[in-house]
């Protein structure tokens, strides 16, 4: 016997199939919609669908943004010569979040992972090296995690970047092995960036 109504059980599934979310939390957010306000529910579905629905990839560096052009790509106070290469989003705004980098990104959504069977063409690798060929970039920083995937996507990165005659930098191991970037601390992760060496 299921112990809610359907449409109860509807939304504890698919709460329950994001990310993060167990069964026991499904349940918990499904409650708590179920209490919302008409107002307030239809707002919160109307966020999902519009988010859905205008959010794509900057045209550049892949990140996510409402305009073609993401606000940092189109930032001419920027420094384009000099692009950091992060696995995703949350990565980008932790660096963003320490004010101190003055360069632009690119994400790639993703790290090498043979494992897990993602492959060098299941991320952003391509895109980057389009960039690649306009000739004002002077160096690309490498800033995947310090995972066994974020070090052999590096590796890959690096050695299809450094025939071009591009400075290839890879930020510093200060950063805990296997830590994700988005929880390090600012202090960590300057010191990472400012100790980067070439590869
Ligand atoms: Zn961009």
């Amino acid at each position: 016997m299921k112990l809610y109504s359907g449409h109860i059980n509807r939304l504890i599934d698919e709460l329950a199939a994001l990310p993060g979310i167990g069964n026991k939390s499904a349940q918990r957010l499904a409650f708590y919609i179920i209490g919302m306000s008409k107002e307030r529910a239809e707002r919160l579905s109307q966020a999902i669908l519009d988010a859905r629905a205008n959010v794509h990839y900057c045209r550049y560096c892949q990140n996510l943004t409402d305009t073609d052009v993401c606000p940092i790509c189109g930032d001419p106070g920027r420094d384009h010569s000099t692009i950091m290469v992060v696995e995703n989003p949350q990565d980008l705004a932790a660096y963003e979040k320490t004010g101190r980098y003055e360069g632009v990104y690119h994400v790639l959504h993703g790290a090498i992972s043979p494992m897990l069977g993602i492959g060098p063409d299941d991320i952003r690798i391509k895109e980057l090296l389009e960039r690649l060929k306009d000739d004002t970039v002077k160096e690309v920083i490498i800033a995947t995690n310090s995972s066994l995937e974020g070090e052999t996507t590096a590796m890959y990165i690096s050695k299809l970047i450094k025939p071009l005659g591009i400075k290839v930098t890879r930020i510093a191991s200060g950063v805990p092995v296997g830590g994700d970037l988005e929880y390090i601390d600012e202090v960590t992760l300057l010191r990472a960036l400012e100790g980067r060496t070439e590869i």
